[in-house]
């Protein structure tokens, strides 16, 4: 390609309501241009990176069998409605109607449309184990588009799903596809870790996401150095503390705690470390015998914090409770409230909250703290204790080997067991050997495609721009002519180069434009490319090019013979 025959339309200036790196950098190199909150037009050099991530991902789920087809965006309500998700999806899905009135959504996934199409295909044994996959547009209503293409509201998917006769062969497919992740997330050239995960709304058992490590990640995740553990926070259990409960050594006592809500602060005006208090957190659960909302309090310790999922899996459905219902029911502002005096409200205790003995908690009355509370003496047992918290750096490993560490991901990737939610929903089922019908087995194995293009940059930038691995840059090498149109000599040995390196079957730009030459770089390394080729009179008159990698501190001059040769060892090595 040469740049007067393509678009560039970087910018000087980041707008300044890009709030992470790779955004920035991909307006100002221009790949991205915003149309809409969360909906972006691809523009000619952005697209290039993108099209170069559906490669990869295609050729590697071709390689892993599965078979490519191309479903509709637009889907019709009735099939949302014999999934059930027509109720349950809620706002993120946008509904619309045809000129004759029927209800459509804009499809944000499509196990609905594939279950549909294997419900009619598919009818023996013989014809499973399949895997359909797709790369195509989504549309997710999301509360707060953001990150730029990270988290849009259209945006492109790599979605595959796969279909079975048996458990055991959906596990075998489910390994086959968590190895080629694996691949393609190493020939993107991103540094990534696999994780349990929780399998949220979608349903199912059995869950990975993938995550490139980057600290702008909206996930966290836990690892374990000594081991394999690695899991959403979402997700990694919480174990009970080794120690018991130690006995009671102090009275109770109530002090005055004035302004002194949070746990912090009323640790430090006790003078006693924050692992001594607990914090209640009160919420409304559903009542559905007396057709009500009834208080309740999760109680944790006060340096941890609340994981609603787990909370919801033990507890079922609540929400927080309002002020006045907390007011209503304990006489007191939240920042005050604890579980000693109260009679007939279910309290459910963290594992590490179980075993405190001599701990300090809200009094219920506005002001006023207890110190030295423990259970039996105090107050009851927790009417249940379960893990309720996010784990923290320095927690035991679920696995029992060794301490877990924290770390930030972005989710690119995410592979399910589905069983077989969708196809009973939906009577996909086939016939076995013997002439039975049954439900099939399921998968689905997801890959953000345009967000895969915002990671890489996170992990990928330096001042001047946009690194990225030449397996996905937007070109692979770009020749950088000084004087192109002045100098009949540049121009000759740069278009001769051009033609020689495109022969050879890499992917150049050359940068023919009458610009400054500090121009020309900038922009080409603002876009991302990772070799640079100089051509100059001065070079070419000792037979040289000058050649700069975009991290290399400094540039060489080769011989214009090996210039070739040595670009395509480079590119290989990558
Ligand atoms: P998230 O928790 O980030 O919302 P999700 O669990 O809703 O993701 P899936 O339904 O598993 O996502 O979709 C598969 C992949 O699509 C995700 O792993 C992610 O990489 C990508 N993805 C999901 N939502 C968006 C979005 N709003 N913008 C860009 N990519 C997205
Ligand atoms: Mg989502």
């Amino acid at each position: 390609m040469r740049t007067t025959r393509f678009f560039l339309s970087t910018l000087k200036e980041a707008p300044s309501d890009a709030e992470v790196i790779s955004h920035q950098l991909m307006l100002r190199a221009g790949m991205i241009k915003r149309l809409a909150a969360g909906i972006y037009t691809w523009m000619p050099i952005g697209l290039r990176v993108l099209r170069k991530v559906e490669k990869i991902i295609r050729e590697e789920m071709n390689d892993a069998g599965a078979i490519e087809l191309s479903m509709p965006a637009v889907q019709p309500a009735e099939l949302w409605q014999e999934s059930g998700r027509w109720e349950k999806y809620g706002p993120e899905l946008l509904r619309c109607k045809d000129r004759h009135q029927r209800d459509f959504v804009i499809g944000p996934t499509h196990e609905e449309v594939i279950t549909d199409v294997v419900r009619r295909e598919v009818k023996s044994y013989r014809q499973l184990p399949v895997h359909f996959y797709q790369i195509q547009i989504k549309f997710r209503d999301e509360i707060r588009p953001r990150f730029g293409i990270m988290r849009g509201r259209e945006f492109l998917m790599k979605d595959g799903y796969s279909f079975h006769s048996s458990f055991d062969d959906l596990q075998r497919e489910y390994r086959n596809i968590f190895d080629t992740y694996t691949r393609i997330f190493t020939r993107l050239g991103l540094k990534f870790r696999a994780v349990a995960a929780d399998t949220g709304s979608i349903g199912g058992t059995g869950s990975h996401e993938f995550h490139v490590l980057a600290d702008s990640g909206e996930d966290a995740l836990a690892y374990c150095p000594d081991s394999d553990f690695a899991a959403n926070v979402e997700l990694a259990e919480a174990l009970a503390p080794p120690d018991g409960r130690s006995a009671a050594t102090v009275d109770l006592q109530r002090v005055a705690t004035p302004d002194r809500i949070r746990c912090e602060d009323v640790a430090a005006f006790l003078d006693i470390p924050v692992t001594r208090t607990v914090k209640a957190i009160a919420i409304m659960l559903n009542d559905a015998a007396a057709g009500s909302a009834r208080l309740a309090l999760i109680l944790l310790r006060g340096d941890h914090q609340l994981n609603e999922l787990k909370a919801q899996k033990t507890i079922g459905e609540f929400r927080f409770a309002r002020e006045d219902e907390i007011a209503a029911v304990l006489g007191s502002p939240p920042g005050y409230i604890g579980p000693v005096g109260i009679a007939n409200i279910p309290v459910f205790a963290d594992r590490s909250v179980a075993v405190m003995s001599d701990f300090v908690c809200g009094a219920n009355a506005k002001g006023f703290h207890l110190v030295g509370v423990n259970f039996v003496r105090d107050l009851d047992e927790p009417t249940l204790v379960d893990d309720f918290r996010n784990v923290v750096a320095g927690d035991r490993s679920p696995d029992g080997r060794g301490t877990l560490e924290l770390c930030r991901g972005i989710e690119v990737g995410h592979i399910f067991q589905l069983r077989s939610k969708y196809a009973e929903a939906l009577k996909c089922s086939f016939l076995d050997e013997s002439g039975q019908g049954q439900v099939m087995e399921m998968g689905c194995y997801g890959i953000g495609v345009t967000r895969v293009v915002g990671a890489a940059i996170e992990q990928g930038h330096d001042q001047r721009g946009i690194i990225l691995p030449a397996a996905i840059a937007p070109f692979q090498v770009c020749i950088v002519p000084m004087a192109y149109a002045k100098s009949d000599t540049v121009r000759a040995a740069a278009d001769a180069l051009y033609a020689e390196l495109m022969h050879a079957g890499i992917d150049v730009l050359l940068d023919d434009r009458n610009e400054r030459p500090g121009v020309m770089f900038a922009e080409m390394e603002l876009v991302g490319i990772p070799h640079r080729v100089v051509v100059s009179e001065r070079g070419l008159a000792a037979g040289k090019f000058e050649y700069k990698g975009r991290v290399d501190a400094e540039s060489q001059i080769l011989p214009m013979t090996e210039i070739c040769q040595f670009l395509k060892n480079r590119l290989c090595a990558a």
